[in-house]
């Protein structure tokens, strides 16, 4: 007998080698895709996030249409809609009768949650496929964590280009050094060539959802138009290889720098669509690598991008699957302050942290050492409720995703899990913003200025965060030099730069 069976394709897997379209046919199996409340509201999701991800999905269910499948597609306004997944599947089982359930496993904990607690009382089966779009699987990652004292990208990466074979040599690294960091910390200047990435003109389905977005989302965070994002994979291999003609060649050199009026630098934006599923991580390595050989981009360029995705992003998938579901309200610090409005709003007086919320606004995006060193490392030094600014990271950015987002939120950038994922906190001076960006030129506050009104809040509160949390961070060797530093400072220093904090901390909402 043939079994029929019902394919569930979730927004975060546009892909179409998928595993769970492996071996399926569309002579026999349907498909299910589907637009619920559950998803766009569990967040407030900039617009930009929502209309991206909707607008794929449409074209992706069209091109398996075309590709002869029957694909059954709730749209979010739709009158049966029930407004999840589990209400969805309950709905077309009832309707369709298929003789089984197929999907791949969903990339985050609430979604495993609900839909395997549903199979898990069907006399259905519910088949959930392993994504093999991820080059590290999940028990792989268990077992590499489960054996070590401390989790260190670094020594995980080096697995990763073994396995791939990614830059290596035989069995050394390409250029005899795993990791060419130490050459990608150069601060831009505004004279250099900036190519734009590649904008897309919305068509009538794009349109459609845009519309559609501006009626049911109109409160949320974020402008919606212009709508420039990449919906298709066709659009998306245009994107990937732009950046490998134009930016890829300079990542590595600017990776870390930041100036006004340049939100792009020369980074991917390839997020959003490897993130969906529009673009697969190892052939977005693999061309990188190509430019390489071919001569048409430098080692530290090929090697800092390449690192960035079979190194940070598979190990942050691996990290926030090892830490359960918990992860996400993890608050070593103890941190409570509620999170400034300002990081909605865009007014502040501190011109780095205003670039930034506005050009979040604008384009659902922000680079990372914006997203680690400027957001991130002001909350981090202020005390805000790590669980507050997981809730905002994940809402305003386009490619943000609970399993990669959290990690890099409540690990790296605010040390909330005590040290699990980054071996110290990324707290900062103004002096750091000030070396890799041009944004203190016109800031209200001096960064020069250590302490009393009108120092650079950065300054005062980054000794204020060491000396509240002397206790949990006395141990950390990374912080012993920071600590030396402030234990040789005169009392009258010290308490200074103390005073200036706790005045600023007292009026935040306002600086
Ligand atoms: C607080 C915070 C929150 C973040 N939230 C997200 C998020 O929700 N979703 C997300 O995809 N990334 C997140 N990142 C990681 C990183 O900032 C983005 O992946 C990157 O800025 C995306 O822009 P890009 O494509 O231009 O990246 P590029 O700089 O061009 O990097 C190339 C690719 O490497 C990968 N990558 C780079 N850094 C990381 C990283 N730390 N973790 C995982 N993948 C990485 C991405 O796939 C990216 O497309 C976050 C970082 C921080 C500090
Ligand atoms: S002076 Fe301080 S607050 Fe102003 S832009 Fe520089 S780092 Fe940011």
């Amino acid at each position: 007998m043939v079994t029929r069976r019902l394919i569930l394709i979730l927004g975060d897997q546009l892909s179409h080698n998928i595993s769970s379209l492996k071996d399926a046919s569309p002579d026999q199996d349907e498909i299910l895709m589907c637009e619920v409340r559950d998803e766009t509201d569990y967040v407030g999701h900039h617009k930009k996030k929502i209309a991206f991800i909707f607008s794929a999905m449409r074209h992706f269910a069209e091109e398996l249409r075309e590709k002869g499948w029957t694909v059954h597609y709730t749209r979010l306004t739709d009158d049966k809609n029930s407004g999840s997944f589990v209400g969805e599947l309950k709905r077309h089982v009832e309707n369709l009768k298929p003789d089984g359930i197929r999907l791949t496993e969903p990339a985050e904990w609430r979604v495993h949650k609900d839909i395997s607690g549903w199979a898990d009382n069907q006399s259905l089966p519910v088949d959930f496929c392993p994504d093999h779009r991820f080059i590290c699987p999940i028990d792989a990652f268990i077992s590499w964590a489960e054996d070590r004292k401390t989790l260190r990208m670094e020594y995980f990466y080096r697995d990763m280009r073994r396995k791939t074979g990614l830059l290596m040599d035989g069995d050394d690294p390409e250029g005899s050094k795993w990791n060419y960091d130490a050459e990608n910390r150069k601060p831009a200047s505004d004279d250099l060539f900036m190519p734009k990435p590649i904008r897309f003109r919305a068509d009538d389905l794009t349109d459609e959802v845009l519309d559609l977005v501006e009626t049911e989302f109109n409160d949320n965070f974020g402008e919606l138009r212009p709508f420039h994002f990449a919906v298709t994979r066709e659009e998306a291999l245009r994107a990937l290889n732009k950046f490998i003609k134009e930016m890829l060649p300079y990542f590595g050199d600017y990776q870390d720098a930041m100036l006004s009026g340049q939100k792009f630098l020369y980074h991917s934006i390839l997020s959003p669509y490897i993130n969906v599923g529009l673009l697969e991580p190892m052939e977005v390595c693999e061309k990188a690598q190509q430019a390489y050989y071919d001569g048409d981009a430098p080692l530290n360029a090929v090697e800092g991008f390449i690192r960035q995705i079979i190194g940070w992003r598979e190990y942050v998938r691996g990290i926030y699957w090892f830490s359960g579901p918990e992860y996400v309200d993890s608050n070593a610090l103890k941190a409570d302050r509620p999170l400034p409005w300002f990081y909605w709003s865009g007014e502040t007086k501190m011109a780095c942290v205003k670039a930034v919320v506005d050009q979040t606004r604008e384009e659902a995006y922000a680079h990372h050492i914006q997203r680690l060193m400027v957001t991130g490392t002001f909350a981090l030094i202020t005390g805000i409720d790590p669980h507050d600014v997981h809730e905002w990271y994940l809402a305003v950015y386009i490619d943000a995703f609970e399993w990669v987002e959290a990690p890099n939120t409540i690990g790296m950038s605010q040390f909330a899990d005590g040290g699990k994922l980054g071996s110290k906190p990324y707290a900062a001076s103004g002096a750091y913003i000030n070396r890799m960006s041009d944004y203190c030129e016109n800031c209200h506050y001096k960064v020069s200025q250590k302490t009393g009104e009108g120092a650079c809040p950065f300054n005062p509160l980054y000794w204020h965060f060491l000396d509240r949390n002397r206790e949990t961070l006395k141990d950390n060797g990374r912080l012993k030099r920071a600590y030396s530093t402030w234990d040789r400072m005169s009392q009258e220093k010290r308490s200074d730069y103390l005073k200036t904090a706790e005045h600023y901390l007292e009026q935040i909402e306002s600086l």
